[in-house]
């Protein structure tokens, strides 16, 4: 990519981190499988146990609770597969999560929980709903993808072990952003992925706190203790770790470096657009995420109009990108569904720099003038 670029839709992908390309290298020259007990075994069982440890850090969890996948979305599916038998019964998910938790995994069922017009979930709908059925699994994100706000998981974990039952949180957003204790969240299963903190893409992990039966979705040989079989992908894996590690190392001084350029991008969004609408505004929200709309915008011309003018944005989840629909977020928390057909998510990173928000901004007041111009000329 050219420096005449500004990469700012780092909530759909980070770019690799210089950190977690060298592991990934070295670890790409072991040759060994990590089951066998020979010395070249040995050292690549070394590499894969040396990055469950940076990743449990990340998380403040025991190396054994982290169980490797090949994504995030794996993560996900496999927290929401309990052994048969169990206690949980049925699955609870916010309106506002990720496609792989909504699909709900293998239960047969999924109860909503509403979501404030903040973009919270709502707390007392959680308290009903666990108190009119059998102990449930509850899942919600500890940050959303599209808004960035940051979801009340505490006491969501609370409100769930009050009523005998289990929370799994997808931190995949979150983690690297913002602290994200495991035990000081409460949370008893938690997914993470290796591509949004600056891994590679195709390597995820599932945190479990709680001795929580689940039913792998890949069985075979006994690789990460039975829950996921199949050799794992060392390299990935090395990667993912090297990220982890400088995602923890850099977070405090990170997080406060981005918010600052965020807060910048979005006094400038408004400066141009009065009647600008950033959604979860009022909401605590991650420090690198901005989704705004605008009345008459269309966000997929929005997008092409910024990607000419060489800034790399989204429309919401990039995995809805292209689907004309508004948002499931959106739609969940209320907004009208012109209004959330013009969103446009905005994430920045570590390598974000003044540069790139100048150059978005710039970008953004002719999308905005081409964009408003041609809606008021299609009114008249
Ligand atoms: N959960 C959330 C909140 C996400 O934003 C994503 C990816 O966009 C995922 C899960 C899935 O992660 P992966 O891309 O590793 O499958």
């Amino acid at each position: 990519m050219t420096t005449e670029r500004a990469y700012l839709d780092w909530n759909a992908t980070a770019p690799l981190r210089p950190q977690a390309r060298a592991a990934m290298v070295e670890a790409l020259d072991a040759i060994g499988n990590p089951s066998s007990v020979h010395a070249e075994g040995r050292e690549a069982r070394g590499i894969v146990e040396a990055a469950r440890e940076r990743v449990a850090v990340l998380v403040g969890a025991e190396p054994r609770h982290v169980v490797f996948t090949a994504s995030g979305t794996e993560a996900n599916m496999l927290a929401l597969s309990p052994k048969t038998g169990g206690p949980w019964q049925r699955l609870l998910v916010s309106a506002i999560e990720h496609p792989s938790v909504r699909s709900g995994g293998r239960f047969a069922a999924v109860e909503e929980v509403a979501v404030t017009a903040a973009g919270f979930i709502d707390l007392a709908d959680l308290t009903d709903r666990l108190a009119a059925g059998p102990p449930a699994l509850v899942s919600i994100m500890l940050a959303n993808n599209e808004t960035g706000v940051v979801q009340p998981v505490t006491e969501a974990a609370r409100l769930a072990h009050e009523a005998g039952s289990l929370l799994h949180v997808d931190a995949v957003q979150a983690a690297g952003r913002i602290p994200c204790d495991i035990n000081a969240l409460g949370a008893d299963l938690l997914t993470l992925s290796g591509h949004k903190i600056g891994g590679p893409k195709g390597a995820g992990a599932l945190v479990k706190r709680t001795p929580l039966q689940l039913d792998p979705l890949v069985t075979g040989g006994g690789q990460e203790r039975g829950e996921r079989a199949g050799t794992e992908n060392v390299a990935a894996i090395a990667g993912f770790g090297a990220a982890a590690g400088a995602a923890e190392a850099d977070l405090a001084a990170e997080s406060a470096r981005v918010r600052a350029l965020r807060d910048r991008l979005e006094a400038g969004l408004r400066a141009a657009a009065r009647d600008l609408i950033i959604f979860g505004a009022d909401a605590e929200r991650l420090p690198n995420t901005t989704l705004f709309g605008l009345d008459g915008m269309k966000a997929e011309t929005a997008i092409i109009l910024f990607d000419l003018a060489g800034v790399a944005v989204s429309s919401g989840a990039a995995c809805s990108s292209g689907k004309v629909q508004p948002s499931h977020v959106l739609r969940a928390m209320g907004v009208a569904p012109a209004l959330a057909r013009s969103a446009v998510r905005v994430s920045l990173g570590p390598t974000t720099t003044e540069d790139d928000i100048e150059r978005f901004l710039t970008a953004w007041i002719t999308v905005s003038g081409a964009l408003l111009e041609k809606s008021r000329g299609m009114a008249a």
